[in-house]
Order: structure tokens, then C-alpha cells, then sequence
């Protein structure tokens, strides 16, 4: 483009400078006297503008009929009607005689201007607008009008004389003559600020080109005009401009018209195809590049060209969704580009990598000597994470799971190796394990999960959920000072279904907002309705989602609902987990937001997230629930039971309360009363029950009332 600019202005500089240079040398140049040779030279000039008219003539009427633009199809015309009178002057000003014979050198030099007025007149209108396509069936209707203008005009011109009233007097059209040539000028120079100037802020080449066209076109008109000089060199130097005009407006319209609107579709096309073939954020080839690439090894039997093993391994990034929903998506964008780097900087000979969307990656291998080095291949690509990846933010550790389907063998198709490898990684995640190489078994269990997902979806409405409720006690009194909510799903067919197998899927889905929400109010109703029957008021836990614990509305949401059951915030409790306050700023303002409606806040399975210490002593917050993992085997493992007297202290520290977990028998309640434990919450104490047994064996002795 600066290219373009450049010649430009260059074409500019040399019509000014051959101009000058044409007048200062005027003398020995208008010294040919041999006029056979000058008119040899005309002839010659003459023959090129209509051989070059004539091409742009062709270049809209036979070539892309289909892809007509208005530049296009309106110079062709335009330049058809330049390309007569061009024919008509040239043999008439050269004397042919047949055409001389009826055309007088008076009225040759009138067709010139008629042509030279023509181009002016069409190149300014058609290309001070900006182009747009035509249909091709108007390509007829302006082609007559152009002939019709031919028709026209040489009648004006043979006429001419009858028709305007003292057309015989010399004087009179010589004036009118020049006032014609003059006018042409100016409109010639006019095109060009009208290319250069009005809102079009991007020239493009083949406009630049049109612009150094009309720079002759005018320089050919000066020497027409005889402005300085008479003779009929200046003709023949006014022809070899208007030569280089034409030539340079046959390339201008074809750029324009055909070469940039092409340049421009295979651009758009090739970006189309990127898009389709590749992932915006990583810039790695997708899923559909990835089908195409495995259906190629395929038609080779999963064998590359060195006859070794193909594999597929499809890589999903642990937890990514905690880290999405708590830093952000900037932040989860940002992990997803370090991790597409870091595997795409060990990619070797023979593997490429794919983005399959969301934090899921899947690297495919060929060339493998069989199964095990696949296998092996599939562990390097894990421990490349075994450095932090830096995040704005700061540092974080992650984990991959990875499914490997092995071809040929573990699919036919390559939807099915990718669904297979897909199976494999999800039954890693569900077995903890960091890579698992695809089994006939797990099929089964995608599909099942995908039916779980669907019962859920109606299980509220058919009203298949019910809570149970879990005595927290007291560890000085042995008093109940509260109960944990807990959600129970009894499907009609599958029977009792455990939320550690339904709420993961719930979270995914989304359908744990209107599920949690059916919890708080349940939970909270029954909660006021004990107190309504005399019961001593305890606190209710409810456990919250992330997603849940992510709407921003949440605390307006529970305000709203327990001034409808009209409970006292102060007897409810909302357990989250550590994971939730991973991105801090969200996590006080959204716990602030619930403090000040006057509720508890406890971190649940405390220990087993990677909660900072040092945050959480400025969290809004009242209670650390110590993980059941640590409670289980306190006895067993002094690991454990260091972790549980940590934690216990550090509470006391921050003048926070805790409750340990799952306390199954008399020795773990005896190690944590020790520990200066607050409460504890177990089998120990009773099951979770449902709200009429709960009230029975716990509400209603308490009270010492009977059963
Ligand atoms: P959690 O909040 O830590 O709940 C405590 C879990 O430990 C309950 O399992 C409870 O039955 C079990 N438990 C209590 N005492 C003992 C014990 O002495 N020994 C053993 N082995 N287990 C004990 P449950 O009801 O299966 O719930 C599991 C998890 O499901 C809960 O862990 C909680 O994270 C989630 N969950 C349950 N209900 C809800 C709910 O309404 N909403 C949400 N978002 N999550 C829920
Ligand atoms: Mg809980
Ligand atoms: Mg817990």
C-alpha cells in the first residue's frame, strides 16, 4: 500500500517534470517536419488508446459477467463509447481516407473532445462512490445506454453545424472548444480529489492506480488543449499520455474490480476455514481438525508412515473449574493458553496437540512402538506439570487426567476414539487416578451419567428430594446446639442415590442452584417450624454450592426467604468449602454480603482444599468444620492427629469455633475434647435422619418430653 502511494505521487512528479521538460524542449521536438512519420506516430498512439480502451471494454462485457461490479460494469460501458470516438478521431485525424471522407479534421478534433469528455465525466461519477456489486442483468440495458450516447453524440457532431445557430463561425466553436477542453480538465483533476478525498480513509492500491491514470489523462488533456503551443506534436504527446492513462486505468479496474474483490474472498474464505479448523483462544486445531487428522489414520489402519502405533490422549485440567468460577475467566482463559504451551513446547515429530473446548486438550501420538509407550508418552505429558503455571494472580498447581483410546483397536471410527479416550478421562477423574487407558466398561458409564444428569433435571418436580438432619453436639455440655441438612434423592428406580454421586452433576449442570435454593427454604422452614413447636431454637447447616455461593444475588435471595418464613437469621448456619474462596475479593464481598444478614458462615471439610492461612484471618467467618478424613484416623495416624490439633489451635487463635467431622467412636471424641475441640458432628452421636425421627430422638429428650 505505501507501494502504491508512493508510485503515486511518483506519477504524479514525472507528469509535472515531462510536462516542463516537453516545454522547454519544444523546439527541437516540434522540428519533426516529416508529417508521414508523425502521422505513422499518431497512428501508432492512436491504435494503442483504442486497443487499451477496447481491453477494458472486454474486461467487463466477457470476463466474470457473473461477479459485475458498478466500477466495473460502468467503465466498461463508458470505455466502449471511448473506444469509438477514440477509432472515429484517430482514422479520421490520420486521413484513412474512407473515414476521412465523411469526417472533417474540424469535427475529428470534436470527437477527441467528445471522447476525453466522456472518460472525464464517467470516471468521476463512477469512482467517487464506493463500489458495489450489479447484477449481471442490467450488464444489456447499459451497454444500449452507452450506444445509444454513441448514437447520440455523432449526431450532435454532424449536425452540429445546422443545428447551433452560427455553427459555421470558427470563432464561436473554437471558443466553445476550449471552454470544453478546459472544463474536461478540471473535471479530470476533480476525479482525483474525489478518489482522494470524501470519507475514504483507506486507499486501495487499484484506486491509487486510477488516481496516477487520471494524473496523465489531465497531462494528455493539457497537450490537447494546445495551451502553449501549436502544432500536432502536441497531439501525438497528448496520445501517448492519454496511451499511459488508458493502460494504467485497464490494470486500475481490473485490481479493483477483480483481482481485490478475489484477493478479498480468499482471504475471508481462509479465515472461515481457520475459524472452523481452530480454536480462538489457544490458536490449536479443534475437534473437527482433530476428527479429519484420526479419520486419516485410520484409512491407514492407525499406522503412520513408520508403521507404529497411533494413540489418542485426552488431557483435562483438574479442578479448572473451581478455578474459572473463583478467579475468574481471564484468569481460566490465561491457564488454558500456559497449558496449550507448555505441552505444545514437548510436542515432537509425529504428535500434535488439539483443543477440544473448555479445559479439555487431547494430544495425538503416532508412530508409537505399542501400547506401553504410548502409555508412558501419555505419563511425561503429566509430569510436565509438576512445576506451578504462574497466573497473574500468582502461582498455581495443577494436575492433568488423561484418557488414552490406542488405534487400531480401542475404536473404529474416529468418533469413537475420541469418545472412548473422552470415557477413559472422565473415569480417571471419578477413580482419582491420573491416567486410564480406555476399557469396553466405561462407555457404559458416560452414558449413565448423561441419564443421571436427565433424572435429576426432573427430580424436583416430582418431588424426589428430601432432606435429613445430622445433631451436631456440644463436646463441654453435650448439649445439641445444632443440625447439618443433608440431601437425599430416592429415585423411583435407582432407589437411594448418594450425594457424592449427584451433586458433582448437579454442579455441572447448573441444576444445583434450583436444588440448593429447594434446600435453604426446606431446611429453613422446618427449622422455624420446631421452633413454632416449642423445641429450644438450634441452628440449621446448609451446605452451599459453588455455583450457588457465585450468585451475586444470593444474599438477597436468602434475606428475602427468611423474612417469608420468617426465621431468625441467627439459627442458620451456611457451610462453604475452601475452594470457594479462592478468588478473595469475590469470596468477602459475597461473605460479607451474607454476615451482614446476620447468618453463621462455615468452612466445611476443613483442611482438604488449599485454603491460605493468612487470609483466613481476615475472613468474615465463624466456624472451621475439620475434615472427617483426619477425624477417621486420628487415632491411627499421628499425622492426622497433628493436623487436627493444628487446626483446633489455630481456631482458639482466630477466635474461631470448630466442629470436627465424622466422629465415630468414644476415643476419636476423647483425643478432640483434649484438643479443646468445640463441637463435633458423627455416627458417634446419631446418623442423619429424617425430620420426624430427628425430632423424635433428638428434639423432643432434650426438651426431657416423651417420645
Ligand atoms: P458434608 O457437608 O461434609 O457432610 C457430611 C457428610 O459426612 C454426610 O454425608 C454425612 O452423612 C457424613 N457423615 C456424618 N457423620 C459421619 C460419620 O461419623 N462417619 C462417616 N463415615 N460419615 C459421616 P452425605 O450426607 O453423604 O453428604 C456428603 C456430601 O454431600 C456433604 O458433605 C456435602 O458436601 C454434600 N451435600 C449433602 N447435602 C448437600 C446439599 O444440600 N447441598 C450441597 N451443596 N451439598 C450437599
Ligand atoms: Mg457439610
Ligand atoms: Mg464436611
Amino acid at each position: 500500500m505505501r507501494q502504491e502511494e508512493r508510485k503515486t505521487i511518483h506519477a504524479a512528479i514525472i507528469g509535472a517534470a515531462l510536462f516542463l521538460l516537453i516545454q522547454i524542449f519544444r523546439t527541437p521536438l516540434g522540428n519533426i517536419q516529416n508529417e508521414d512519420l508523425l502521422l505513422a506516430l499518431y497512428l501508432i498512439a492512436g491504435c494503442c488508446n483504442i486497443a487499451f480502451s477496447f481491453a477494458i471494454f472486454a474486461q467487463g462485457w466477457l470476463f466474470f459477467s457473473d461477479k459485475l461490479s458498478k466500477a466495473r460494469l460502468f467503465t466498461s460501458a463508458l470505455f466502449l463509447v471511448v473506444c469509438i470516438f477514440d477509432f472515429l478521431h484517430t482514422l479520421s485525424f490520420v486521413g484513412i481516407s474512407y473515414v476521412a471522407s465523411f469526417i472533417t479534421p474540424e469535427q475529428s478534433l470534436w470527437v477527441l473532445t467528445a471522447s476525453r469528455l466522456a472518460s472525464s465525466l464517467g470516471i468521476l461519477i463512477i469512482f467517487s462512490k464506493e463500489d458495489e456489486p450489479v447484477s449481471v442483468k442490467s450488464k444489456k440495458r447499459v451497454f444500449g445506454v452507452s450506444l445509444l450516447v454513441i448514437a447520440l453524440t455523432l449526431t450532435v457532431l454532424f449536425l452540429g453545424e445546422s443545428l447551433i445557430p452560427g455553427g459555421k463561425d470558427y470563432i464561436w466553436t473554437d471558443n466553445l472548444k476550449h471552454v470544453a477542453d478546459m472544463a474536461v480538465l478540471f473535471i479530470y483533476l476533480l476525479g482525483v480529489g474525489m478518489i482522494v478525498y470524501p470519507g475514504r480513509v483507506e486507499k486501495s492500491a487499484s484506486l491509487l492506480i486510477i488516481i496516477r491514470a487520471l494524473i496523465f489523462f489531465a497531462l494528455g488533456q493539457v497537450f490537447f488543449m494546445n495551451l502553449f503551443s501549436v502544432g500536432e506534436t502536441d497531439y501525438l504527446l497528448g496520445m501517448l499520455c492519454s496511451g499511459v492513462a488508458y493502460y494504467l486505468m485497464l490494470t486500475g479496474v481490473y485490481r479493483l474490480t477483480i483481482e481485490e474483490p478475489f484477493h478479498e474472498s480468499r482471504q475471508a474464505e481462509a479465515r472461515i476455514n481457520y475459524l472452523a479448523y481452530h480454536d480462538d483462544l489457544t490458536g490449536l486445531p479443534n475437534r473437527r481438525r482433530l476428527m479429519q487428522r484420526v479419520e486419516e489414520l485410520l484409512r491407514q489402519d492407525g499406522k503412520d508412515k513408520t508403521g507404529g502405533f497411533s494413540a489418542l490422549a485426552i488431557m483435562n485440567i483438574n479442578h479448572f473449574k473451581n478455578i474459572n468460577d473463583s478467579l475468574g475467566h481471564f484468569a481460566g482463559d490465561q491457564l488454558l493458553q500456559l497449558v496449550a504451551l507448555r505441552i505444545l513446547e514437548e510436542v515432537q515429530a509425529g504428535e500434535q496437540l488439539f483443543s477440544m473446548g473448555a479445559d479439555e486438550f487431547a494430544f495425538l501420538m503416532t508412530g508409537r512402538s505399542g501400547t506401553e509407550s504410548c502409555l508412558l508418552r501419555a505419563a511425561e505429558l503429566q509430569r510436565l506439570f509438576e512445576s506451578p503455571v504462574s497466573l497473574e494472580s500468582g502461582e498455581y498447581h495443577i494436575s492433568l487426567s488423561l484418557g488414552v483410546s490406542i488405534f487400531p483397536g480401542d475404536g473404529e471410527t474416529a468418533e469413537q476414539l475420541i469418545q472412548n479416550a473422552d470415557a477413559a478421562v472422565h473415569n480417571a477423574k471419578e477413580q482419582g487416578v491420573e491416567i486410564r487407558r480406555y476399557i469396553p466398561a466405561m462407555q457404559m458409564k458416560a452414558k449413565e451419567r448423561l441419564k443421571l444428569e436427565n433424572d435429576l433435571r426432573r427430580a424436583l418436580e416430582r418431588d424426589e428430594f428430601y432432606l435429613v438432619y445430622q445433631p451436631q453436639v456440644q463436646l463441654e455440655t453435650e448439649e445439641i446446639v445444632g443440625m447439618e441438612a443433608l440431601l437425599r434423592w430416592n429415585h423411583p428406580k435407582r432407589g437411594m442415590v448418594s450425594p457424592v454421586e449427584f451433586i458433582p452433576v448437579a454442579e455441572e449442570s447448573g441444576l444445583i442452584v434450583p436444588i440448593g435454593e429447594w434446600v435453604l427454604r426446606t431446611a429453613c422452614r422446618q427449622n422455624k417450624q420446631w421452633q413454632l413447636a416449642g423445641y429450644r431454637p438450634i441452628c440449621v447447616s446448609i451446605n452451599l454450592s459453588m455455583r450457588q455461593f457465585l450468585q451475586p444475588n444470593l444474599a438477597g435471595k436468602i434475606a428475602a426467604m427468611l423474612h417469608d418464613i420468617g426465621l431468625d437469621p441467627g439459627y442458620v448456619d451456611l457451610e462453604i468449602t475452601e475452594s470457594m474462596t479462592l478468588d478473595k475479593e469475590t469470596a468477602f464481598e459475597q461473605l460479607n454480603r451474607l454476615k451482614g444478614l446476620g447468618v453463621f458462615i462455615s468452612i466445611d471439610d476443613f483442611g482438604t482444599g488449599y485454603s491460605s492461612l493468612h487470609y483466613l484471618k481476615n475472613m468474615p467467618i465463624d466456624r472451621l468444620k475439620i475434615d472427617r478424613s483426619f477425624v477417621s484416623e486420628v487415632m491411627e495416624d499421628s499425622n492426622n492427629a497433628a493436623i487436627v490439633s493444628t487446626i483446633t489451635s489455630m481456631a482458639h487463635h482466630l477466635k474461631l469455633k470448630v466442629t470436627a467431622e465424622g466422629v465415630e467412636n468414644k476415643d476419636q471424641l476423647q483425643f478432640l475434647r483434649e484438643q479443646q475441640c468445640h463441637e463435633a458432628q458423627g455416627y458417634l452421636f446419631g446418623k442423619p435422619l429424617q425430620a420426624a425421627e430427628f425430632e423424635d430422638s433428638f428434639l423432643r429428650p432434650a426438651l426431657g418430653l416423651p417420645l
